[in-house]
């Protein structure tokens, strides 16, 4: 009788492994369907580099396509309305797809 308990139990903890393992797989390998998922969305979006320009004086911004020699602190041209130095304070990445939705 003993015996008997033992091995039903040893079933009941067989089977609860067998569907933790079971469980355990589905969740990985969604998550890695999710990723790859995401890594495509990225590649297929294409990505435009904005530059942002602002004045030391923080009086006017502009924003522009990203150019080659582009880097955060460079001093990029005149302020139209007070002549300071304009520098860029920001380069950043958008997706060149026009959101319909919003
Ligand atoms: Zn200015």
């Amino acid at each position: 009788m003993i015996s008997m308990q033992i091995g039903g139990d040893v079933f009941t903890w067989l089977l609860i492994i067998v569907l933790v393992i079971m469980i355990i797989y589905m969740v990985v390998s969604g998550i890695g369907y999710m990723r790859k998922k995401d890594r495509a969305t990225i590649e297929d979006t294409p990505l435009k580099v904005i530059t942002t320009i602002t004045c030391i004086n923080k009086d006017y911004t502009i924003e522009r396509e990203f150019r080659e020699g582009d880097f955060i602190g460079k001093i990029e041209g005149q302020c139209p309305k007070c002549g300071s130095s304009m520098v860029i304070d920001k380069i950043y990445t958008i997706p060149i797809t026009i959101r319909k939705r919003e």
